[in-house]
C-alpha cells in the first residue's frame, strides 16, 4: 500500500498534461472524423454524429483511475525522441523500465488497443460500441495531434513557461477557431496501419519546439501577466498549425475508423 502510495504521489508530482484541447477541438475531431468516412463505412454513423461527438471528452473525465493519465500524452524525449520509441509496450519496459514507461505516457499504444476495440464492436455488429469506441478513438488521436503532448516539458515549466499547454490547445480554440471554416478531409484509403500513430508522433513532436518559441515571443514568457497583444500574436503564429492539427486528426480518426471495420471483417451497417 505504502508502495502504491509513493507510487502515485511521485505521479502527481511527475504532473501530467490537463484535458487536450479542450470540449471544443475535442468536439471538431469527433464529427470531421465521421463526416470523412468512405459510404460504405460512413453508413454505421448515419444520423448518429451526435453521439459520436457528445463522448469525445469522456476520457478526460477517466483520470481518477490512475491508470488513465498516462494514456493521454507520451515524453517521446525521454527515449531520444519521437524515432526512437519502440512499436511495443514490453520494448519500451526494456528501455526505459516499468516505472518510468508508467510516467512518460503511452498514448500511441493507448492509440492502437483503442482500434482494436473498435474492430471487435465491428466484428460483434454492435452499434453502440462502434459509437462509442470510435469517440474514444477520436481523443486519443486528437491528443497525439496536440505537439505538447509529446514532450517532457508538456507547460513549459522548465523553459518559464507555465500555461503554456492551455494557452495553446484551449485558449487558441476557444477564442479563434471556427468550426466551419475548417476542411473536412476524406480518409487516404488503405495507407494506414497500427503502426502509423508512430510516424504521426514524429510529426506532432517536430512542432513542439515552434509552439514553445512562438508562446515566447508573443508574451516574452511573463508567467501568467500577458498583455492584450498575446492572444492574436500567439494566433498569427501558430494559428494555421492549430487548424491544420485538428483537420489531420479528423482525418487520421477516420483512416483508423476504415482500418478497424477492416480488421472487423467489413460488416455492412
Ligand atoms: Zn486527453
Amino acid at each position: 500500500m505504502m508502495l502504491r502510495l509513493l507510487a502515485l504521489s511521485l505521479f502527481l508530482v511527475s504532473g501530467v498534461p490537463g484535458a487536450a484541447w479542450g470540449g471544443k477541438g475535442h468536439r471538431i475531431i469527433a464529427s470531421a472524423s465521421v463526416r470523412g468516412l468512405p459510404r460504405v463505412v460512413g453508413a454505421w454513423f448515419s444520423g448518429q454524429e451526435g453521439m459520436v461527438v457528445e463522448h469525445a471528452s469522456d476520457p478526460d473525465h477517466w483520470r481518477r483511475d490512475r491508470k488513465e493519465p498516462p494514456r493521454h500524452f507520451i515524453n517521446s524525449d525521454v527515449y531520444g525522441g519521437p524515432s526512437s520509441v519502440p512499436l511495443t509496450p514490453d520494448e519500451a519496459i526494456d528501455q526505459i523500465g516499468a516505472r518510468r514507461f508508467q510516467k512518460t505516457g503511452q498514448l500511441p499504444w493507448t492509440v492502437q488497443d483503442q482500434v482494436r476495440s473498435l474492430a471487435s464492436a465491428f466484428r460483434d455488429r454492435d452499434r453502440g460500441r462502434v459509437l462509442l469506441e470510435t469517440s474514444y478513438l477520436s481523443h486519443y488521436v486528437g491528443d497525439l495531434h496536440v505537439p505538447l503532448h509529446t514532450i517532457s516539458n508538456y507547460d513549459g515549466k522548465d523553459t518559464g513557461q507555465r500555461g503554456v499547454h492551455s494557452r495553446w490547445e484551449t485558449g487558441l480554440v476557444e477564442r479563434y477557431v471556427e468550426p466551419s471554416s475548417l476542411r473536412i478531409l476524406p480518409t487516404t484509403q488503405g495507407r494506414t496501419t497500427l503502426q502509423s500513430p508512430w510516424r504521426w508522433l514524429q510529426e506532432t513532436y517536430s512542432l513542439s519546439s515552434l509552439v514553445l518559441a512562438d508562446d515566447r515571443a508573443a508574451g516574452r514568457g511573463r508567467g501568467k501577466r500577458r498583455g492584450g497583444a498575446y492572444w492574436p500574436l500567439f494566433w498569427q503564429a501558430q494559428g494555421s498549425i492549430v487548424k491544420g492539427q485538428l483537420e489531420r486528426a479528423g482525418q487520421r480518426t477516420g483512416d483508423l475508423i476504415v482500418l478497424a471495420w477492416e480488421m472487423g471483417g467489413k460488416p455492412k451497417a
